[in-house]
């Protein structure tokens, strides 16, 4: 009989690993990282719950690390069978697999220079060598392409609107019943990328409940990026958008673009002044199978939200120093989202003590990222070591999210056609998976279960 087992994102809203069991047969769905606090990364070093030898294939859902992020673990514990997932996907993983494993030996080499670390000498999780292994067993498939598994499974992909090649699994077993692995559910009328496909039964199913207890601000954050980008042409004054590579960084630049295409950009110079975010770009530019009609029909005309006459990419250090010393108007998008790191410091550095200076946040700060500082108004940071006193002024696009919230998860359930025999209730804070569990309770009359760590459930 098919058995599920939840071995993360359960209670949590990272880690993602969920195990399906047929015949024999074993199949892992995500290979997240542990992210957040202290004591939920130590999970990354607890052993992999499930031993790599006895795993048939993975089947990815999207890039993000709390889904992909362990792959390279697996990878080197032996790991050697296919890793599936789609082209954007694996686009994705070749740009920010590497990278992470690269920065993972970094950290390590600064543990161990500076002393207080948790093993002793402080190791890196996996390394940028063990990285590029995972990328030789990925193997990609078209959205709706079937693929067979070992044990007369198949499944396919079907587009989730989250980020460039983010997907939901549809997963057959061999006996015909289906269950759906919902991964991250986006959003719709979200720009470039297709809207969450419509799906209308499945006898089992798997949610994710990032904003179960939450609804997104209202908020027209293309106007809101126009009234910046004005007045920074006003007052010659510079912006600085911390922003996270993937997703967000091409979501704001499709704005600009509009906003240039209905003439109204004042032509506020942009810079792109990060090597992560303009690789996934370009990816974002050439992964066909995920443009919804909008960027079908911009592309076509020529119009790329990411062409050159519009959007500098910053390649190389050199010019991100000169960009920094010279005088506004100009815009650059840098990395890293929280300001935890990145060419965003260096901006942030140079301009922050600059009342001219606008400070455009694009997404989630956590507690204790310097992101976080400044948004909540401290008069000083740290910058290097350095102390640096902020006058700029900040502003934020809380609207812009790549996850649905409760209402739109309601209107994406609402095309199912029946209730699935079971639903799970995954990735969120206990809170918000409670929460989302009553909104579907109320709404649709589906009993749900919240599935904790390690809870295996017979799919019969
Ligand atoms: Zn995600």
């Amino acid at each position: 009989m098919p058995s599920i087992t939840f071995l993360g994102a359960a209670g949590t809203v990272t880690g993602s690993k969920h195990l399906l069991e047929y015949d024999g047969h074993r199949v892992l769905i995500d290979c997240g990282l542990f992210q957040g606090p202290r004591e939920i990364r130590d999970r990354n070093w607890d052993p992999f719950p499930v031993d790599p030898d006895d795993i048939d294939a993975v089947i990815l859902t999207h890039a993000h690390t709390d889904h992909i992020g362990m792959l390279p673990v697996l990878v080197k514990l032996g790991f050697r069978k296919k890793i599936y997932a789609t082209y954007g996907t694996v686009g994705l993983c070749r740009v920010s697999l590497p990278d992470s494993g690269r920065l993972q030996e970094e950290e390590a080499k600064y543990r161990n220079k500076h002393g207080a670390t948790r093993h002793n000498p402080a190791l890196p999780l996996y390394t940028e060598a063990d990285a590029y292994e995972v990328l030789k067993l990925m193997h990609s498939l078209h959205y709706h392409e079937w693929q067979q598994l070992p044990g007369g499974a198949q499944f396919r992909y079907m587009p989730a609107g989250h980020i460039l090649g983010s997907a939901f699994i549809e997963f057959y077993f061999a006996n015909g019943e289906r269950i759906l692995m919902g991964g991250d559910l986006g959003r719709y009328d979200t720009p470039i990328i297709k809207d969450p496909s419509t799906v209308d039964f499945a006898e089992y199913l798997v949610i994710e409940s990032t904003y179960g207890d939450r609804l997104h601000a209202p908020g027209d954050a293309k106007e809101m990026i126009l009234e910046i980008a004005e007045r920074a042409v006003q007052n010659r004054g510079i912006v600085i958008v911390p922003s996270f590579a993937i997703g967000r960084t091409q979501e704001l630049l499709w704005y600009c673009n509009e906003l240039e295409s209905e003439g109204r950009w004042p032509g506020l110079p942009i810079y792109v002044d990060s090597p992560m975010a303009n690789k996934a770009t370009l990816l974002y530019q050439e992964t066909t199978e995920d443009h919804d009609a909008d960027m079908k029909l911009d592309m076509s005309e020529g119009n790329s939200p990411f062409r050159a006459d519009m959007v500098r990419m910053v390649r190389d250090s050199q010019f991100s120093k000169q960009l920094n010393t010279s005088p506004g108007p100009w815009m650059v998008i840098a990395g890293s989202g929280m300001c935890n790191g990145g060419r965003v410091l260096h901006h942030l550095k140079a301009h922050l003590d600059d009342p001219s200076v606008t400070v455009l946040f694009t997404g989630y700060q956590a507690e204790g990222t310097l992101g976080r500082r400044i948004l909540d108004g401290e008069d000083e940071v740290r910058i290097f070591g350095q102390p640096v006193s902020v006058r700029a002024s900040v502003a934020r696009l809380d609207m812009l999210s790549a996850h649905a919230d409760y209402e739109e998860m309601l209107r994406w359930l609402g095309g199912f056609k029946a209730a699935p025999k079971k639903t799970f209730i995954v990735h969120g804070e206990p809170e918000a998976s409670l929460a989302m569990q009553e909104h579907i309770r109320r709404e649709l009359g589906w009993e749900t279960v919240i599935p904790a760590q390690g809870d295996r459930f017979d799919l019969s």
